[in-house]
């Protein structure tokens, strides 16, 4: 079993940071042939600002929650791409997942997760196949969750939604965009990872590497 503080959290924020600040070129360029070419630097701006404003906070003295708000806040104000409020809405989510607990656990962990993907999906109102990062949060939400419940561990949990979140975001080249930017592209889209999907697989994998 693993636990979780406050702490932990923030760690957990700059892994992400980090990885998404080492991923920006290649997102800017994913996003550059079916959108606008700023997701990475969106969500470069965005994490940078999570992990700054994390960075003065008394960590002894807050709860998950309002570490997970914090990063919302800030996540929100520093990115005006369509990403911002759809991982505000993830953190704000997470945060409620998680309200009035000290220490996570694992189900508590898996709950954040699931939490997160579903403010997603609830905030842009994509389904599965219209090629945005729902199609790799879902699926990778889906697969921890289940999971969690046949016992496994934290890290094999973690281990199943990044092969989900793999495959999801592999499968959103054969799909036609429904959703934001890359929709007015219609069929133009096929062929073509969606960027969104991509980061989310990023932002899995420094979660896997720094919780579990
Ligand atoms: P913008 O499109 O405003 O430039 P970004 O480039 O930061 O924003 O993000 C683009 C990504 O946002 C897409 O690749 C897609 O995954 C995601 N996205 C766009 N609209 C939606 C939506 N309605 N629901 C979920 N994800 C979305
Ligand atoms: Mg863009």
């Amino acid at each position: 079993m693993t636990s979780i503080d406050s702490a932990g959290l923030k760690r957990m924020f700059d892994a992400i940071a980090a990885a998404i600040d080492a991923d920006k070129d290649r997102l800017c360029q994913l996003d550059g042939v079916i959108g606008d070419a700023d997701h990475g630097i969106a969500m470069a701006l965005g994490f940078g600002a999570v992990r700054d404003a994390l960075a003065s906070l008394d960590l002894s003295a807050i709860e998950p929650t309002i570490l997970l708000n914090t990063a919302a806040k800030s996540f929100l104000n520093a990115v005006g791409a369509s990403s911002g409020p759809l991982y505000a809405t993830a953190f704000m989510r997470g945060a409620a997942a998680v309200k009035g607990k000290a220490i996570l656990e694992d189900a508590d962990i898996i709950a954040m997760l699931r939490a997160m993907a579903q403010g997603i999906q609830d905030r842009g109102k994509a389904e599965l196949g219209e090629k945005t990062m729902v199609d790799a949060w879902l699926p990778a939400a889906q697969a921890a969750g289940a999971a969690q419940e046949a016992g496994k561990t934290l890290l094999e949990s973690l281990e199943t939604a990044l092969a989900a979140a793999e495959r999801g975001a592999e499968a959103t080249k054969n799909m036609i965009a429904a959703k934001g930017r890359s929709s007015r592209l219609g069929e133009r889209s096929l062929g073509h990872m969606d960027p969104g999907a991509a980061s989310a697989v990023t932002i899995v994998k420094a979660m896997r590497d720094s919780l579990a």
